[in-house]
């Protein structure tokens, strides 16, 4: 009896893994300094980990900086977006800490709001989790109103509804995004490969 609870255990600490749930979540990539679709790769590489698999990509997408004054557009340069499918462990709050610790890592400095920077990742989505509090509003209140979010999120999941009962497959073809300046990058694709 001793020595088949013992092996039991034994054959149990190898054999059991313990479930771990885990989120599907869309994330927001951007860059407008220096080699851009290099941040983006980079990101990208240091956010597929343990805890959080990169799962799928858009494309790639350039469009104008935008900036909060009026100029800013023509004085800064045109920023890289794309946005990253991935399945994580972590909660909410630990995947913005994530994702500011790969912002870090990337050279990311905070100056004014929007302006130019090496890389920035805001989580568009996580799961179907609607929240605000000071530090992250989910789903990311930017979606439906830019063009660079907007349309490679829709690549990914044009099914997905937003809070407002809208699907993405219809919020690309709305006015808002249709007049916005954007090319998708025909010759850069993304992949984890290094
Ligand atoms: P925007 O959020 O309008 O795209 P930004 O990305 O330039 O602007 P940041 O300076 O990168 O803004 O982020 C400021 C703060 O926004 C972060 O420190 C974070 O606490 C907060 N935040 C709130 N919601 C989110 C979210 N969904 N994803 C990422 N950051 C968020
Ligand atoms: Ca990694
Ligand atoms: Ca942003
Ligand atoms: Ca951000």
């Amino acid at each position: 009896m001793d020595s088949f609870l013992n092996t039991y255990k034994r054959v149990s600490k190898t054999t059991v893994t313990l479930p771990t749930e885990r989120v599907i979540s869309y994330l927001g990539l951007g860059s407008s300094i220096g080699d851009r679709a290099a941040h983006l790769r980079s990101a990208l590489q240091r956010l597929n980990s343990e805890s959080t698999r990169v799962t799928a990509l858009s494309s790639v997408y350039e469009s104008p900086h935008l900036g909060l004054a009026p100029g800013d557009s023509e004085r800064y340069p045109p920023h890289l977006n794309c946005v990253a499918q991935v399945e994580t462990s972590l909660s909410p709050n630990d995947l913005l800490d994530s994702v500011l610790e790969i912002e870090r890592a990337g050279g990311r400095e905070r100056a004014e709001r929007w302006s130019p920077r090496t890389i920035d990742i805001d989580i568009l989505l996580y799961g179907a989790v609607s929240e605000s509090s000071p530090r992250l509003t989910l789903p990311h209140p930017g979606i439906a109103k830019r063009a660079f979010v907007a349309l490679p999120l829709a690549e990914l999941a044009p099914q997905l509804t937003l809070p407002s009962g809208e699907r993405l497959a219809e919020t690309v073809l709305s006015e808002t995004i249709q007049q916005q300046a954007i090319r998708r990058v025909a010759g850069l694709a993304l992949s984890l490969a290094e």
